[in-house]
């Protein structure tokens, strides 16, 4: 078995987008702008916003943080999003998820400028993304197939199952599994709650990839020995013992589903990580209009 270590692999990253900012800034190139508008104070995403912001500096872009009431309306979140979508210094923005329920996720998302749309999550993006035009990918899949491509796991012909019909991760996941790239040319099963025989579709896997938020839900009986476990799931659980009152656990049972993998990652220090690295990449993108011009 070997972990497919996201912390190692994250550090190289970032290290590696440092050098290409440094480079166009020595260049004349405008110092990239990540903004991130937060809603209300979740714990998890004050956590994943903070890590988004850190990892800015390490990097060398301008970071923004616009913290908003949970009572904001829609209509007023809308005209912040207004007001990012018309700033021009700022490259890219993300609306952090969830919102509160009062708020229609898709309609924020909608009023992105898909230029802007960092996190992959307009239905422009997303349409590029299924024909293979270049688009700003979802970028917890985006982390994924980076690990998948420098890891250098082969992926053509495989059985991808991937557990998780998700907008932001399970769907983009599984049409990128499928494409005619590498990483890619995996003939994709995608599973919900509604898949009936789920551990048998998930033990015809060669690369089993579990998106579906219920911690340590995949034991070893899920598990084809020498497949390869990709474990986005990321849940708070309480736990006494930790100073902070809960403990991290992913959607598989790491303990006893790693001895049967040839490659797993594990939570924390897996695939969080590169979520953030998928980020940072599509917001150096938008700064040089690569996508958009
Ligand atoms: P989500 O929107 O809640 O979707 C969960 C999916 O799992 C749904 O498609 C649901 O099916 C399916 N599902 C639920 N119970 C199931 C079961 N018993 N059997 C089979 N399928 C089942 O979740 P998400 O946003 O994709 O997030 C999933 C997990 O990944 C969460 O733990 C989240 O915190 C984590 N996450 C991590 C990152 C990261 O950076 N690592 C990024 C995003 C999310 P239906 O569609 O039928 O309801």
């Amino acid at each position: 078995m070997q972990l497919l270590d996201g912390k190692a692999l994250s550090t190289q990253i970032k290290g590696e987008i440092k050098e290409q900012v440094d480079k166009w800034m020595a260049n004349g190139g405008k110092k990239p702008h990540l903004a991130a508008i937060l809603v209300g104070h979740d714990g998890a995403s004050e956590t994943y916003v903070a890590s988004k912001i850190k990892s800015c500096e390490q990097v060398g872009f301008t970071s923004t943080l616009i913290r908003l009431d949970a009572q904001i309306t829609e209509a007023e979140l809308l005209k912040e999003v207004e007001n990012l979508n018309n700033n021009s210094d700022v490259d890219g923005f993300i609306v952090q998820l969830p919102l509160p329920k009062h708020i229609s996720e898709n309609t924020i998302m909608e009023a992105v400028l898909p230029s802007k749309d960092v996190d992959g999550f307009h239905p422009i993006n997303v349409g590029r993304m299924c024909k293979g035009l270049p688009a700003y990918l979802s970028a917890t899949p985006f982390g994924i197939l980076e690990m998948l491509q420098r890891a250098k796991i082969e992926t053509s012909g495989k059985h991808c199952v991937v557990i998780g019909r998700s907008q932001i991760v399970g769907l983009p996941m599984s049409i990128l599994m499928q494409r005619n790239t590498n990483p890619g040319n995996c003939t994709v099963t995608i599973c919900h709650s509604k898949t009936q025989n789920l551990k048998e579709v998930c033990q015809s896997a060669d690369i089993l990839i579990v998106a579906l938020g219920r911690p340590e839900f995949v034991t070893t009986d899920y598990v084809k020995e020498g497949a390869v476990v990709i474990d986005v799931g990321i849940t708070r659980v309480a736990d006494a013992s930790k100073k902070s009152g809960f403990a991290i656990k992913g959607d598989v049972k790491f303990d006893e589903v790693a001895p049967k993998s040839s490659y797993i990652t594990p939570v924390p220090g897996g695939i969080g990580l590169m979520t953030i690295c998928g980020l940072l990449t599509n917001t150096f993108k938008a700064t040089r209009k690569e996508i958009y011009s």
